[in-house]
């Protein structure tokens, strides 16, 4: 829909015109009015009119162009700002909105919903042995296998270097443990070929559900506090 009105067919001559310009042929052909100075006035401003109007609809049409195109690139804007470049799961921020919305729908609505801290083990020592490219490549599969096997409404952000951070909805913590533990088990038993080298990664995870009245940062806290539970247990496993 255009933001400007301009008639349609305002390049055309308009009924009006055309009868104007009837009337004027008529009066020159009565003969006592051909050549009359404000006829061919009338011609001149007619036809300047209707170039006048062209004009209009090209800059009508230039500026809808504009404004599309700023809309779409607003958009994205907006998604390269929620996304991080590496693995394209949502950052950090994204996560912080969503958890901010999360509070608000568990505000006005009830229910719940555990966070799950992930920290990939002794990434160093990946990067290390392979170089930095191959830890790269690592990173973006164990965020594949997250995001392919959670569900639509859950959301797996990467929180920071090797770690990432699930929001599982309407989750209590018993049903997070059988979460994590999937996801424990699915990135232990897959084999990454990076490069012509064989890959094992293992992750440690740390589980918090919701508790009413916690603020976002304490349900971080919470998921973090665990995560370095699971590690001091021995890495591999999860902790709630
Ligand atoms: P832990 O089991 O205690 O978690 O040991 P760790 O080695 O995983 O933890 P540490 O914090 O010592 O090291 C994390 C490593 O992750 C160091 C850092 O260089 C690496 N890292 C962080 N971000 C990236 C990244 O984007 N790409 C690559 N290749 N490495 C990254
Ligand atoms: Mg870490
Ligand atoms: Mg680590």
């Amino acid at each position: 829909m255009s933001r400007w009105t301009v008639p349609r067919g305002t390049t055309e001559m308009s009924a009006q015109e055309r009868r104007l310009l009837d009337w004027v042929q008529r009066l020159e052909e009565t003969g006592d009015n051909a050549g009359h100075p404000l006829m061919e006035e009338f011609r001149t401003l007619a036809a300047e009119h209707r170039k006048l109007m062209r004009q209009l609809t090209k800059i009508a049409t230039i500026s809808d162009r504009m404004h599309t195109d700023s809309r779409q690139m607003a958009q994205v804007l907006h998604a390269a700002a929620q996304t991080d470049p590496l693995t394209q799961l949502p950052n950090r921020r994204h996560m912080i909105e969503r958890l901010e919305s999360e509070l608000g729908r568990i505000a006005r609505h009830g229910g719940g919903f555990t966070l799950v801290m992930v920290d990939i083990d002794h990434f160093k020592a990946i990067n290390d042995a392979f170089g930095h490219a191959v830890g790269d490549t690592a990173l973006v599969e164990t965020a594949r296998i997250l995001r392919q096997n959670l569900r639509g409404h859950d959301l797996c952000a990467r929180w920071g270097g090797e770690e990432f951070l699930i929001l599982l909805t309407q989750t209590d913590q018993e049903q997070a443990k059988t979460v994590a533990e999937k996801l424990r088990r699915l990135v232990d038993d897959h084999r990454m070929h990076v490069e012509g080298r064989d890959i094992h990664i293992t992750l440690s995870l740390g589980i918090a559900a919701y508790r009413p009245d916690w603020t976002a940062d304490a349900c971080i806290q919470a998921a973090d506090d665990a995560l370095y539970a699971a590690k001091r247990a021995g890495r591999n496993r999860w902790a709630a």
